[in-house]
């Protein structure tokens, strides 16, 4: 996050703030634990942009259009033309989401 980035930051509405998150760690072999790990959503900066705020807010309304309709998450990602992986992004507000899933949230 960049200084001008700063000015339009807000709160962080996954770890509201928090700056971490209780998550549960794989190890592998050895025992997993629960530890609090950096937010994953602010990195542990605690803020975001207004801009990535968007995001995860377009991220929600079209998890909504999704679940309305009743279809899986690979459907949904075959019926929109992209990688599972891709679409999961969208959904968690993680990049922003292309034109064509835009049109299908603002058509509701
Ligand atoms: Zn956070």
């Amino acid at each position: 996050m960049n200084e001008n980035e700063i000015d339009t930051a807000v709160l962080c509405p996954r770890c509201k703030g928090a700056g971490e998150s209780f998550a549960h760690i794989n190890r592998g072999s050895k025992p997993h634990t629960w530890e609090n790990i950096p937010c994953f959503c602010c990195n542990g900066f605690k803020l975001i942009s207004k801009e990535k705020l968007g995001w995860i807010q377009e991220g929600k309304r079209l998890k909504k259009y999704k679940d309305e309709r009743e279809i899986t998450l690979r459907d949904f990602a075959l019926e929109c033309g992209m990688r599972l992986g891709e679409l999961s992004e969208y959904l968690a507000g993680e990049a922003k989401m292309p034109d064509n899933l835009r049109e299908l949230i603002n058509k509701e």
